[in-house]
């Protein structure tokens, strides 16, 4: 029996009070996301150690390739799922994104420097056909209003999370003791095996008549004398050389010139749209802009883990017989795991006592806490042992604190963007908010281009390198810490912004 209240979709199966497709979105995305990590985990390393070995400047090369791959396997979800609500549906974007992924990982495999650009671009242009397709699928698994959405989501993040603890954890495992390509290869099988999921749902009907393209018509309309849907992957193949050489050509750094270029033509658009707006909505979409910007900042510095902490971590901290660098990526997600149902009681407790913080109160918490977890990196200088090695314990409390702040942003951000943004452009919104996480690699690059240490020495690391990462650490600190004060001080002021939206 289902409680009073909950309006389900009849037509499609239901498990464990939720509708069955939800769970094999759950292990598709956790496959991915296994897949996604368990590659991100090795990323940085394998560039320092093999890709740019040869060259002094190895940690800003990585630097920059890093946040290029970061940004653009972002932004490639602002086309895929644009593409996906136009012509393709979510079902043919899921398993286009999904091979062009599981292809990706599988090139990694192979030893060659083209290789490794193609694959990272393979990434790129799969992520953005599966990533915000995925996620727009579980929502389309319940109907406007079901009361089991917001623990539908839950559920999914979860499965993010486990696919983000176990894979750093595998593959960095595989790639310590047999070799890196075997840690990309384990990556590669995730992804598979999410299609293999996903493509048994659709098999059991478990998705009734969700995610099929908006009109068949246009879904079959030729081009050029091509269907669409033969169209958008003959297109989506011939961009990735394309991406690869912008990701190769690191010294140039097109991609961030592109993104100075993108940042300033979306604030001019959403000027324009503000001025045409009335004066309740201007304040509104003004307040989403702010959080959206305040996310970004929180992700440039939680996104430094793929790159300039794994460094950290193998150079500088004492993980003897613990985890090896790689693996220590893990820990975030761990933490979430542990830490979401907690906290999302949490809110549930406080919001029957009246007393659940409006949402600027949570960013600034967010910041804050992200400023307290780069402080606790940056006085472990002081415990560092004669070699510069400091204890492990740092490390995890790092990730502990900032994984809390993760969870006052990341799901309650999503949310008010919706509630916030003009309806018209609610669509748009969605896109400059996963275009957030595009710039906070941005950010990322420009800080792991300040931390870079320019050394050939396969050994870098003790006292050579400590101060660099804690004295940066702690400039971070203080950007961190001085941005969630300035949210909280303004925070009475944008409750008043955000009207009636809590
Ligand atoms: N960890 C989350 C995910 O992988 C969010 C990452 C992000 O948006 N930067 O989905």
């Amino acid at each position: 029996m289902l409680d009073k209240g909950v309006i389900t979709t009849t037509e499609d199966p239901q498990m464990f009070g939720h509708p069955k497709g939800l769970f094999y979105l759950f292990f598709a995305e956790l496959w991915e996301r296994f897949s996604f990590y368990g590659m991100r985990a090795l990323l940085t390393l394998y560039m320092v150690q093999e890709i740019f070995k040869a060259i002094a400047e190895r940690d800003t090369a990585t630097a920059i390739v890093y946040a290029s791959y970061g940004s653009l396997v972002y932004a490639s979800t602002v086309i895929g799922g644009q593409i996906s609500d136009k012509i393709l549906g979510m079902r043919s974007s899921i398993f286009l994104g999904g091979i062009l992924m599981a292809i990706g990982h599988f090139v990694l495999a192979i030893e060659s420097d083209v290789a490794f650009f193609l694959a990272l671009s393979l990434i790129v242009v799969g992520n953005g056909f599966f990533k915000p397709n995925i996620s727009t699928f579980v929502g389309a698994l319940y109907k406007e209003g079901d009361v089991r959405k917001d623990s539908g989501f839950t559920i999914f993040y979860m499965g993010i999370n486990i696919g983000g603890f176990v894979a750093p954890l595998l593959c960095g495992w595989l790639a310590a003791t047999y070799g890196w390509h075997y840690g990309f290869g384990l990556a590669g099988i995730g992804m598979l095996a999410g299609l293999i999921f996903f493509w048994s749902g659709i098999k059991k009907n478990v998705f009734g008549d969700k995610g099929m393209p908006p009109s068949q018509e246009i879904y079959e309309k030729r081009v050029l004398g091509i269907p669409q849907k033969t169209l958008i992957p003959i297109i989506a193949v011939l961009f990735v050389p394309v991406i690869a050489y912008l990701l190769s050509s690191w010294q140039q750094n097109y991609v961030s010139g592109i993104f100075k270029f993108i940042g300033f033509a979306v604030l001019v658009y959403l000027g324009y749209i503000m001025y045409s707006l009335d004066v309740v909505a201007r304040k509104k979409l003004f307040m989403a802009v702010l959080i959206t910007f305040f996310m970004t900042l929180f992700w440039g510095f939680h996104e430094l883990s793929g790159s300039v902490i794994t460094l950290f971590a193998s150079r500088n901290v004492d993980l003897d017989g613990i985890m090896t660098a790689s693996q220590t990526n893990a820990l975030n997600s761990m933490f979430i795991i542990i830490l979401a149902i907690p906290i999302s009681l949490l809110w549930g407790y406080l919001s029957k006592n009246k007393l659940n913080p409006r949402t600027p109160y949570k960013f600034g918490l967010g910041l804050l806490l992200a400023g307290a977890s780069f402080y606790i990196l940056s006085i472990s200088g002081a415990s560092a042992d004669e070699n510069g090695m400091v204890p492990f314990a740092y490390l995890l409390v790092m990730y502990f604190i900032i994984s809390i702040g993760e969870l006052f942003m990341s799901p309650v951000g999503l949310s008010k963007i919706t509630d916030l943004s003009p309806r018209n452009i609610v669509a748009f919104m969605m896109g400059v908010w996963f275009l957030s996480s595009a710039f906070a690699f941005q950010i990322v690059g420009f800080i792991s281009e300040q931390l870079a240490i320019e050394s050939t020495d396969a050994n870098v690391g003790g006292l050579d390198t400590l101060s660099v990462y804690t004295d940066g650490f702690h400039l971070i600190a203080l950007y961190s810490l001085g941005a969630g004060a300035i949210v909280l001080l303004f925070s009475p002021l944008m409750k008043k912004l955000m009207g009636n939206v809590h």
